[in-house]
């Protein structure tokens, strides 16, 4: 049986104060049985981790560089990660693909990176709108897996998370329908069922897109969702309290 996990993606928002009040908001509350992370700016992942230590609350970090060390001037390497205590570490988000050309093959290498340093990745893929109109849906998000499957090292891989996030609900208000979300994420656990019956049973795909506290308990009640990617919304204390507890 899987449990649910709820992940926020604060993305470039905060500050000290905000944060700290953020947390002590969640924390100050029962958030449920899932397993709940967020996932704040770099920066801010040593006040975040000292903040949640004694707590159920994970934490991780929104990208990492697929280098292990050196000349990489602004990146920071998945050793630092790991040394930050972070659980999980986003790869491929649709903000990364788009705004920092990351590609299918990157965001597998940066994946494998994570978790060969003990940090599970969350390994984000969606369509575009135009990508969903066109009817080329599980196509795309077929491809952006396998990238991933059919890496030589993929046997490497340990513990890691599937985000299925439809590029087009994502900061926009829209949400794709319970329906939509189950056909994709029932099509990416058959995916991961080709390579074998055990993978599909234990990896958990979450789903990211306009998660909001009232659309979270449908969203969730879909066999093949395991929870959530949560933007704007984990931003909210009330609104990423309630999500956290729809889940489980
Ligand atoms: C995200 O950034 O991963 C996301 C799903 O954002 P939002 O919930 O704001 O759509």
């Amino acid at each position: 049986m899987r449990r649910s996990l709820v992940v926020g993606n604060w993305k470039m928002n905060g500050s000290q104060s905000a944060n700290q009040a953020l947390l002590a908001q969640c924390l100050a509350e029962n958030l449920g049985t899932a397993e709940v992370a967020v996932c704040p700016p770099a920066l801010y992942v040593q006040a975040v981790a000292e903040q949640l230590k004694e707590s159920s609350i994970g934490w991780g970090v929104q990208n990492l560089s697929e280098a292990d060390s050196g000349a990489y001037t602004g990146e920071i390497s998945a050793a630092m990660v790991a040394d930050l205590g972070c659980h999980y570490a986003i790869v491929g988000h649709s903000e990364r693909r788009t705004l920092y050309a990351e590609t299918d093959s990157l965001v597998a290498a940066k994946a494998l990176q994570a978790s060969a340093a003990g940090v599970a990745p969350i390994v984000c893929v969606g369509e575009t709108l135009q990508q969903r109109e066109a009817g080329q849906t599980l196509e795309v998000v077929g491809r952006q897996l396998k990238a991933l499957l059919d890496h030589e090292r993929f046997g490497e891989l340990g513990d890691w998370v599937v985000a299925y996030e439809p590029v087009w609900a994502i900061g926009t208000g829209l949400t794709a329908t319970p329906a939509q979300a189950q056909q994709v994420h029932g099509y990416i656990r058959g995916v991961l069922a080709e390579v074998s019956g055990s993978l599909a049973d234990r990896v958990r795909i979450l789903y990211g897109g306009s998660v909001k506290a009232a659309n979270a308990a449908e969203l969730f009640a879909e066999a093949d969702i395991d929870g959530g990617l949560v933007g704007g919304a984990s931003l909210v204390g009330s609104e990423f309290i309630a999500i956290c507890r729809a889940a489980g």
